[in-house]
């Protein structure tokens, strides 16, 4: 039986399924409650369990990350919070059992946070939950969650943080969850753990037992449950080569992506939130070539306010460690929905209201993203990236409200970097045929490939039955890439590139040979980008030959006969 997942950590895992289901409402119907005194005397016994719990974690677990010794130190602060210990002991005062005691307490602090407009403080609501549930498991007897066997995929609702992190990357290969967001910090943890892991994803144990065998596809969020064994036998084969490759590349990650003939490349990171960081820096990525930010507004129900976007912003710049981060402005629109913006409902949403056409419609709104970036150019190295493109009007306004939000700044005494770089995402025909003009304008371009395909060829990056036209091969695409980067370097700006394109490890031979100065992909592909790089020289391609070329498939055949 084949399930579909949203993928959040890439790759291929093979085990049996532990389904975790902490039933504590079965446990609190059998809890007997006492008087106030021993109510208060398990309360403290169980308070005190819960914070050797924590503390034993954090002396013992070596392999904790930094963000996940962050989310422990926070469960162990509010263990302590003496206005959270207050709020239970009164309860069990006023006659609670120190269980209930326990859940009206974190139900009021978790109102308390939800008044707050701050999305961060608002996730934070359950780490409040997670450190209750653990007070509840030591008051109700619940052991602490254990793992069955060394082969294990986790498939639960939701898991809480601190499970999670206590999770060992030698037992548990993958997660599945049905809940989950990408600033949940139970998913920053995953990732940091590098656990194969979707979400989105609803599997019962009447589709599948206990124990029972499962392949979790999430290169292409598929799950395959009771697999056949000729399918057990090729995805055995898929991990075994994915983890040699893997230690092999990671041990090389942090290498210069620099050619056999010496040429340097920068391999930077796309990233969607400031969790993403992290890995971007461990995985060998110099600095960010595309900060997707519209997933910040996407998660919120309200207009992300400039002081949230500055500190996600900030905190990227700082992370980058003097490397450019390349921020893109919001690119809301077309597939990607935002409940914070009241948008119609459209009949050709990528050829409709999207990205810049709707931030130069919102002018309040973008300066005040502009404002957040350029505030964050004072802690890293930042640029500001306008999405879509198709006029030169949408740059020249774009620059005119940067220098408005300057002025705003300076007007409330605020610190902004000055020199700020601006540049423009090439993804549309028009800013190909006029990449010549709008370089003149801009301090760098970036080649969007993924939107650049489907207005080229007229094929909808989403929708599959034309999706045996979307290729980045096609010739006409190949022809648009070579017409950006010449007009990019006639003007003497630098070139990089940012869509999908940039992470194939196929396409390197004519990037490199058309001489581009920036690739930047997912980051999980980095590592073997880099290393591709590194067994090439910079002009094995001709450019005359594959400029040649009328059929996608001459261009793959060439290439391919390049990385070999
Ligand atoms: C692109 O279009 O290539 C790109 C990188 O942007 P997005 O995928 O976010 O549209
Ligand atoms: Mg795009």
């Amino acid at each position: 039986m084949l399930v579909r997942g949203n993928v959040v950590v890439e790759g291929v895992a093979i085990g049996n399924i532990q389904f975790l289901d902490m039933d504590y409402e079965k446990h609190l119907k059998s809890y007997t409650a006492e008087d106030i005194e021993a109510e208060k005397k398990k309360y403290n016994q169980a308070l005190q369990l819960a914070q050797k719990d924590l503390e034993e974690m954090l002396e013992s677990e070596e392999n904790l990350s930094e963000s996940e010794k962050e989310i422990m130190g926070a469960h162990q602060m509010l263990l302590e919070d003496v206005a959270f210990i207050e709020a239970i002991t009164t309860y069990i005062e006023q006659g609670k059992p120190a269980t209930e005691a326990v859940l009206l307490a974190v139900a009021d602090f978790k109102t308390m946070f939800d008044a707050i407009d701050d999305p961060y403080l608002r996730e934070r609501q359950n780490d409040m939950v997670d450190v209750g549930n653990r007070l509840l498991r030591k008051l109700l007897g619940i052991p602490e969650f254990s793992i069955e066997g060394d082969h294990v995929i986790l498939c639960a609702k939701d898991i809480e943080p601190s499970i999670m992190a206590g999770l060992s990357e030698k037992k548990v290969k993958g997660i599945l969850l049905e809940n989950g967001s990408k600033t949940s910090h139970t998913v920053i943890i995953a990732k940091a753990k590098g656990f194969v892991t979707m979400v989105g994803v609803e599997v019962t144990s009447q589709m599948a037992a206990q124990g029972s065998s499962v392949i979790v596809d999430a290169d292409k969020g598929e799950i395959l449950l009771q697999p056949s064994e000729e399918q057990m036998t090729e995805y055995k084969e898929r991990v075994e080569k994915q983890e040699t490759e893997r230690t092999y590349l990671m041990e090389r990650a942090k290498l210069p992506a620099c050619t056999k003939d010496g040429r340097e490349v920068l391999v930077a990171a796309n990233i969607s939130s400031p969790e993403d960081m992290e890995k971007a820096c461990s995985f060998g990525c110099e600095g960010v070539g595309l900060y997707r930010t519209e997933f910040f507004f996407m998660e919120s129900s309200k207009l992300p306010s400039e002081e949230e976007q500055f500190e996600a912003y900030k905190a990227v710049a700082e992370q980058a460690k003097g490397a450019l981060c390349v921020i893109r402005t919001l690119d809301i629109g077309g597939d990607k929905h935002c409940d914070c913006l009241k948008l119609e409902k459209e009949d050709n949403p990528f050829l409709g209201f999207r990205a810049i056409r709707i931030c130069l419609q919102s002018k309040d709104m973008f300066k005040t993203q502009l404002r957040a970036i350029l505030r964050a150019g004072v802690y890293g190295k930042v640029g500001i990236m306008i999405p879509m493109v198709t006029m030169l009007s949408e740059i020249t306004e774009t620059k005119k409200l940067i220098e408005e939000a300057k002025e705003e700044l300076k007007a409330r005494n605020v610190p902004y970097g000055e020199n700020v770089p601006v540049g423009i995402m090439v993804e549309t025909p028009a800013s190909v045929m006029m990449a010549p003009v709008f370089a003149k304008y801009v301090d760098f371009f970036s080649i969007g490939t993924n939107d650049l395909v489907q207005y080229t060829l007229a094929v909808d990056r989403g929708n599959q039955t034309v999706n045996y036209l979307y290729d980045y091969f096609n010739p006409a695409v190949i022809q648009s890439i070579y017409q950006i980067v010449t007009a990019a370097h006639e003007a003497g700006i630098w070139v990089g590139m940012c869509g999908e394109m940039a992470g194939d490890r196929m396409a390197l031979p004519f990037l490199l040979s058309l001489g581009i100065d920036e690739l930047s992909m997912s980051v999980s592909q980095a590592p073997a980008v880099k290393e591709q790089i590194r067994s090439l020289e910079s002009d094995k391609c001709n450019l005359e030959e594959i400029l040649k070329f009328s059929e996608t498939e001459e261009v793959r055949a060439y290439l391919k006969e390049l990385v070999k």
